[in-house]
């Protein structure tokens, strides 16, 4: 049997792909299911029952960033919760037409300090590369909606030889990250020879890739895919998944080809209210998470958007997830919670305090369940 076809035997069919009359071998094909992606209010009214809110948020939302869900991730929605977290993540809301005064269109300042179009250089030895503004569906509270999906109010650019020049005279860079919009939408060719030209720059010593793909889209992820990837080691992949029910047996299997091709895996998720804000959806969350073979990297306190109030909570409520997990779960499945500090001051990283006091010749520590405990400063000579 050809090693691409082996892993048709066992997938089921979830039951909403009768919608589409669709096969096991069309439910397995990436660009079936991107075909058939909702793109409407009459795509998704076809296959899904709609709020009065959501069917109003359809008839404008697209407008500020572009409407699309594969059919793979809205086969993993419950159909009768109007709340379910995985729906609240995609199909709009009302709400993500407003905008407020604390909110803005670049909230992570990237535009300063863009080098060449689609090139951000801001920390000493990095940079991201945004090399597509397509992905296999939009995410409602995007913090690039001014760029990805071909909405917004800029245009995405990328000067690729510009960039290559930049990285090629810099030589202070080591790590570069591929984003978008989603890298993994990119055919094998294009991302091959991206991927080598940025390999055969000497000082380059590490590739990243971020990506959705595994959660939105896990039937991209193909041996040939792996294969390629393969080749471009050390590349590590981060992906971004928010709640449990994200992973299912689709996207366990392409993290488990992703990981058997010796990539390893981290995953950045966005803490949003009604999505992942309690400890135990986190606590599920993250334990999922390892047994899909994925370190939990950072949480995110989602960033001030236009037309995403709805879904922040409160820098504290990260803090106090963290402070929840760490201690009483193993230390791989605890994040760094992080705030991209607005106008462009990059992650900061906010931490439950365990320092309770500093005096001379011992500090107070409080442990995970608050016990405080003292530990001896040597003094230095
Ligand atoms: C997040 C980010 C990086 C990578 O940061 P790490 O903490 O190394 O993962 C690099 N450049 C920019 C502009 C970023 O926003």
């Amino acid at each position: 049997m050809r090693e691409d076809m082996k892993r048709d035997d066992d997938v089921t069919l979830p039951p909403l792909a009768a919608k589409w009359g669709a096969s096991v071998e069309n439910w397995q094909d990436a660009a079936w299911q991107m075909r058939h992606a909702c793109c409407t209010l009459e795509d998704l009214e076809r296959v899904l029952e709609l709020s009065p809110r959501e069917r109003a948020a359809l008839q404008q939302a697209g407008a500020r960033l572009a409407v699309r869900v594969t059919p793979h991730f809205l086969s993993l929605i419950d159909p009768e919760d109007v709340a379910d977290p995985l729906r609240r993540q995609v199909i709009p809301l009302p709400e993500e037409l407003e905008s407020y005064s604390e909110e803005l269109f670049d909230p992570c300042g990237e535009q300063k300090d863009e080098k060449a179009p689609g090139l951000v250089h801001r920390y000493p030895d990095r940079v991201l590369l945004l090399c597509t503004d397509r992905c296999a569906t939009y995410c409602r509270y995007c913090t690039r909606a001014r760029l990805v999906s071909g909405k917004g109010r800029e245009r995405w650019r990328l000067d690729w030889e510009g960039a290559l020049k930049y990285l090629r005279e810099h030589t202070e860079v080591r790590d570069v990250l591929l984003s978008g919009g989603d890298p993994l939408l990119l055919a094998d060719e294009k991302l091959d020879a991206m991927l080598g030209e940025l390999r055969r720059i000497p000082h380059i010593e590490f590739l990243r890739i971020g990506t959705r793909v595994p959660i939105m889209l896990p039937q991209r992820i193909t041996p040939a895919l792996c294969a390629m990837l393969r080749r471009h080691a050390p590349l590590f992949i981060s992906i971004h998944c928010n709640h449990p029910h994200e992973l299912g047996e689709d996207a366990e299997r392409a993290l488990g080809m992703l990981a058997d091709s010796g990539i390893p895996l981290g995953n950045q998720s966005v803490l949003l209210r009604g999505v992942n804000d309690s400890v135990e959806v986190q606590r599920a969350l993250v334990h999922r998470l390892l047994q899909c073979r994925v370190r939990p990297y950072y949480l995110y306190q989602c960033d001030p958007v236009v037309g995403t109030r709805h879904f922040r909570t409160r820098p504290q409520e990260g803090i106090d997830i963290i402070s929840a997990l760490r201690g009483f779960t193993s230390g791989y499945a605890v994040p760094q919670f992080v705030i991209d500090a607005p106008g462009g001051g990059g992650k900061v990283p906010l931490n439950p305090n365990y320092v309770v006091a500093e005096e001379s010749g011992r500090i107070l520590l409080r442990n995970f369940l608050g016990d405080i405990y003292e530990y001896p400063v040597t003094p230095q000579v």
